[in-house]
């Protein structure tokens, strides 16, 4: 059977109702960044890129289409927020900012800073394709620099 879920109609259905849909549970402690007002940040530390960070609606939400303009417009702010704060931290050369959902239908924005002779050069990034991509502990670093960045911009934008 292909791990594909759209051959299985029912588990698809399922799917979209969320039933057991793996991005309404509560991400592992050391990959949550923070909770935005539409969006729960994740950078999990095996990832496609050094840098990955997803952004997770935090109700379930299949299609941008389902979105309110008010909540499509809070993800697009939160989406130029923390692809901006990702590109500082991480020198990127671009920036590559996906949003797919063909295996997990819970609307997720994939943000992927892209440098030369990256694992994916040459062809299209694929956010499945996972790996151990930080060493020591620039994972830990990474995480803390970009919580400090998000709430840094958060309380700038309430004053
Ligand atoms: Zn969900």
């Amino acid at each position: 059977m292909s791990a594909w879920p759209w051959h299985d109609a029912g588990r698809w259905a399922a799917l979209l109702r969320g039933d057991e849909c793996p991005l309404c549970q509560t991400p592992a402690a050391e990959a949550h960044v923070c909770d935005l007002a539409f969006s729960r940040v994740i950078a999990p530390e095996r990832a496609c890129l050094a840098g990955y960070v997803c952004l997770i609606a935090r109700r379930h939400v299949v299609e941008w289409r389902d979105l309110s303009a008010d909540d499509g417009a809070a993800l697009m702010s939160e989406i130029r927020r923390v692809s901006a704060a990702v590109a500082d931290l991480t020198s990127a050369t671009k920036m590559n900012i996906l949003s797919l959902g063909n295996v997990v239908p819970h609307l997720h924005t994939h943000i992927c800073p892209r440098r030369p002779n990256d694992r994916f050069e040459g062809r299209a990034l694929d956010p499945g394709d996972v790996d151990r991509v930080y060493t020591d502990d620039t994972h830990t670093v990474f995480v803390a620099a970009l919580r400090q960045r998000l709430a840094a911009a958060s309380s700038w934008r309430r004053r």
